[in-house]
């Protein structure tokens, strides 16, 4: 189906060809026509199908058809959640509008930065706005802007906006808007506990979705291979080193789960020689911005980020992201994932699985139906030991078998308390070499641990690598 199908005027039809598009991807095609005709709109399609596209150039076609009945009020309103995805979709805005004979006028507007030259920006109106929605409650209250003419409002990345950090400021900026008005949703990911709220806001809504429903989380984009990589915590960082040289990584996105673990890693892989920076919600909105174009620029090899880097974020060409600490949840994991392997790209999702966050995977891999083979990288293979589950207690308090309690019943540590001024050793004091000597991976045990006979000193790694990965897709569960 060719883009010129879906009632699109010529000079969008231009801007399409200027990128180079050679048909509209699948959301494109089910979701351009629906917001032409005035739905609401709930879509959900993995990560890098072509969203913003999918709602912004039929905005742009209906705001540029139809004479607004308040010049430049506020017409369409596209709110995200995250700052860097607001300039990026007003950059979209403004290329896919280039060609437009009566220019519309696009503002963006997000905190971090100061809101003078927002105001400035947004006096005598704008036909579109993208926004935060903090940054926009703060521009309405100073008069900055008003809501009530918006036709269409767009929730991109929506069941994060509709999620409980947001909630509030959504319910705000959603009073301020006409009650007769377009919405259209957006994301890769609706998980059941927002599809109540999503529901509420539609009428009547065209849903779009490939196969499975709207209550699962969406499956990762098609051309993303998943790796799961055993490896003690301590080592991450040099096993990140070894993977970006094995595998000539131009670029690597690192996912760790706290600011200061992203500038620690950052520190760390600077210190061996790589361009690394961090990006987190704690830097200055400068440095964001600075770290994030030098890395879509390829000046930065390495960009280690918090979660704030996980939604929306359009990356050409990248070809790797690593969890160094695993998401929280499975719908982070989709969408940190989903920076690599966009617009049919290919890209490898690599994670780090210790001891400690096995059985975290093993939920997010059963809530997305996969199950992937665990490798080892020859020279980092495990060595902590991991806890095997306990018989039940009953949990009467103070009765609760302690972690040594719970490796000596399973025969991981000898049965004897250690002498005092002797610490018992539940992992190795030293990290193990790589294996220089060629007779492929070994086993090392903590001192004074005897292997147990029927049980495997890594549980975790019971089924052992050999060779690639294998991905076993499945449907999602409910
Ligand atoms: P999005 O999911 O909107 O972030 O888009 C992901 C990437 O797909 C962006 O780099 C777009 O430029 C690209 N893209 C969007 N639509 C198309 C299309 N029809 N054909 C090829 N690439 C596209």
């Amino acid at each position: 189906m060719p883009f010129s199908s879906l009632g699109l005027s010529a000079p969008l039809l231009r801007a399409v060809a200027v990128k180079n598009y050679a048909a509209p991807t699948p959301i494109q095609q089910q979701a351009i026509p629906a917001v032409l005709r005035g739905n609401d709109v709930w879509a959900s399609a993995e990560t890098g199908s072509g969203k913003t596209a999918a709602f912004v150039l039929p905005i742009l076609e209906r705001l540029s058809r139809e004479t607004p009945r308040h010049p430049r009020r506020i017409r369409a309103l596209v709110l995200v959640p995250t700052r860097e995805l607001a300039a990026q979709i007003l950059q979209s805005v403004r290329t896919y509008g280039g060609h437009l004979p009566a220019p519309l006028k696009s503002v963006a507007v997000f905190g971090g930065v100061s809101i003078n030259p927002q105001m400035l920006a947004l006096r005598g109106g704008a036909d579109l706005v993208v926004a935060t929605p903090g940054r926009l409650l703060d521009l309405v209250r100073r008069n900055a802007l008003h809501l009530s003419s918006v036709e269409t409002l767009v929730l991109d990345e929506a069941d994060r906006l509709f999620s409980l950090g947001f909630a509030d400021e959504l319910a705000r900026v959603l009073a301020l808007l006409p009650a007769r008005r377009q919405n259209l949703l957006f994301s890769a990911t609706f998980p059941p506990a927002v599809e109540a709220l999503a529901a509420s806001l539609l009428r009547e809504p065209v849903r779009l979705q490939a196969e499975a429903a709207l209550s699962r989380s969406a499956a990762p984009a098609p051309g993303i291979v998943q790796r799961a990589i055993e490896v003690d915590q301590p080592r991450r960082t040099q096993l990140l080193r070894h993977l970006i040289k094995e595998h000539a990584w131009t670029r690597v996105l690192v996912f760790v789960a706290t600011k200061y673990s992203a500038g620690h890693v950052a520190e760390k892989l600077r210190k061996a020689g790589l361009r690394a920076e961090p990006f987190h919600g704690e830097l200055s909105q400068g440095a964001r911005t600075a770290n994030l174009a030098a890395f879509q620029a390829q000046q930065l090899q390495v960009l280690v980020a918090t979660d704030v880097a996980a939604r929306g974020l359009d990356i050409a060409q990248l070809p790797a992201v690593v969890n160094y600490d695993l998401p929280r949840s499975p719908v982070d994991y989709l969408h940190r994932i989903g920076r690599t392997g966009r617009a049919g790209e290919t890209g490898v999702a690599v994670n780090f699985i210790s001891a400690e966050t096995d059985a975290h995977f093993r939920l997010i891999e059963k809530r997305h139906g996969l199950q992937l083979d665990r490798e080892q990288i020859a020279g980092f293979e495990p060595i902590e030991l991991a806890v095997p589950a306990a018989p039940a207690t009953g949990g009467i308090k103070g009765k609760r078998p302690s972690k040594k309690d719970k490796l000596r019943a399973a025969g991981l540590l000898p049965a004897v308390a250690s002498a005092p001024g002797q610490a018992s050793v539940s992992r190795p004091p030293e990290p193990r070499l790589p294996d220089t000597t060629g007779a492929g991976p070994k086993t090392k045990r903590a001192p004074g641990v005897a292997r147990p006979t029927d049980a495997p000193l890594f549980p975790f790694t019971a089924a052992r690598r050999a060779g690639p990965f294998r991905l076993r897709p499945g449907r999602l569960p409910h």
